[in-house]
């Protein structure tokens, strides 16, 4: 299906973005991985992704809380594979206080990287999907990108802001043959979610198993996590043709969370 395209995931060393790396190889599309984390294990992905879906995938340590450096990954690939079919803006990071309390670089650091790496990114896709008539950019937006929590100041309006965003982006590109679309995923069960996990078990004294149950019973009315497969058929739902007319809106994959 995706056979010959080229998708760039960014935050794909763990969690969702690395479910939505599987699911985009399952399908045939060459891969670039991008995110932080241990250079022995990345280079395992990375060679497991190549070996068992016959595609090609390379690593970029872009660091995206800096805009130049998302604008050079873009570049980089179009300069590496001579095109860019996909681009999913997924790195992401969390942090929790009340707002009198939220520390300012954080609330800068949690803005930079889950919004403006959005937009250098997409500002610098654009022009190179225009040219091949096609592109699908998917943002990850969150729950809350549509509704908020307490204690999460930053994340809450970084995810708002994706969400209107990914709208302009819709309407900018409409008709071009680039769609651009947010996924909003509930409580799905990555490293980002074990540390709220963690805090509330040590906050509260209690088992992570009983500090999981209270997350999920409190916002997801399925009860279950969503899973980062899910989420990446989700993704490569969207760069499918069954999707070519879906552009500047949002997907929620969250449990029923927004539907109360
Ligand atoms: P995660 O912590 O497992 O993964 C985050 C990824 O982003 C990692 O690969 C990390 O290395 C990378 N990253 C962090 N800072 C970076 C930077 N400066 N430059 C490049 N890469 C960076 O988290 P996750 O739960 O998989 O979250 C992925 C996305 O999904 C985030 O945008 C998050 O807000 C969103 N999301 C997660 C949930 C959830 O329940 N887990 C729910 C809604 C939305």
């Amino acid at each position: 299906m995706l056979k010959g395209k080229v998708a760039i995931v960014t935050g794909s060393t763990s969690g969702i973005g690395l479910g939505i790396v599987r699911e985009l190889a399952r399908a045939g599309a060459d891969l670039v991985l991008n995110g932080f984390g241990d250079v022995g294990e990345i280079e395992a992905i990375r060679r497991g992704i190549e070996r068992d879906h016959d595609v090609r995938a390379v690593y970029d340590g872009a660091d995206m809380s800096k805009g130049e450096a998302v604008r050079g990954l873009i570049a980089a690939t179009v300069e590496k594979f001579g095109r860019l079919d996909i681009l999913v803006n997924n790195a992401g990071i969390q942090f929790t206080a009340p707002v009198e309390e939220f520390p300012a670089a954080k609330w800068d650091a949690i803005l930079s990287i889950n919004l403006s790496a959005a937009f250098h990114g997409i500002a610098a896709a654009v022009p190179q999907m225009r040219k091949q008539r096609w592109g699908r950019i998917v943002n990850i937006a969150s729950t809350h990108g549509l509704v908020a929590s307490t204690h999460k100041a930053a994340y809450v309006a970084a995810k708002h802001g994706l969400v209107g965003l990914t709208k302009v982006v819709g309407l900018e590109t409409a008709g071009s043959g680039v769609t651009c679309n947010a996924v909003c995923p509930g409580w799905v069960r990555t490293p980002l979610v074990e540390k709220q996990i963690g805090d509330i078990a040590a906050q509260r004294g209690i088992s992570q198993k009983e500090a999981s149950e209270e997350l999920l019973a409190e916002k997801q009315p399925s009860l279950q996590f969503a899973s980062p497969e899910q989420l990446g058929g989700t993704v490569a739902f969207l760069c499918s043709g069954a999707a070519d007319q879906i552009t500047g809106t949002t997907i929620s994959v969250d449990g029923g969370w927004t539907a109360r």
